[in-house]
């Protein structure tokens, strides 16, 4: 069994992308431009300061920004980039199920 990837929409999956030389996904741009956000934003504030939770996506939402971006590349022909798309919706699906 391979290693459970991290799923699009995570910092790490977007560092996966920057290692595998892929195209980066909406989602896992959010997901780095939310991380840096997060990082300056504790920078700034002082530890007496209220730190918002932050809210989880879950995984029928993962899987829905997954499935958009599937399509994108999907219409580019791109099919590395929808074969580990695929790979991935397939573990978001067990999440979704609560496997
Ligand atoms: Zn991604």
């Amino acid at each position: 069994m391979p290693r459970p990837k991290s799923p699009c929409g995570t910092y790490s999956a977007y560092q996966r992308h920057l290692r595998a030389k892929e195209p980066i996904d909406a989602a896992c741009r959010r997901a780095q431009r939310d991380h840096n956000a997060n990082r300056s934003r504790l920078s700034l504030q002082s530890d007496t300061a209220v730190q918002p939770a932050p809210i989880p996506v879950p995984p029928q939402e993962m899987f829905r920004r997954c499935a958009v971006d599937l399509v994108g590349f999907a219409e580019r022909g791109d099919l590395f980039a929808v074969d580990d798309l695929m790979a991935e919706m397939s573990g978001l699906l067990d999440e979704w199920r609560g496997a």
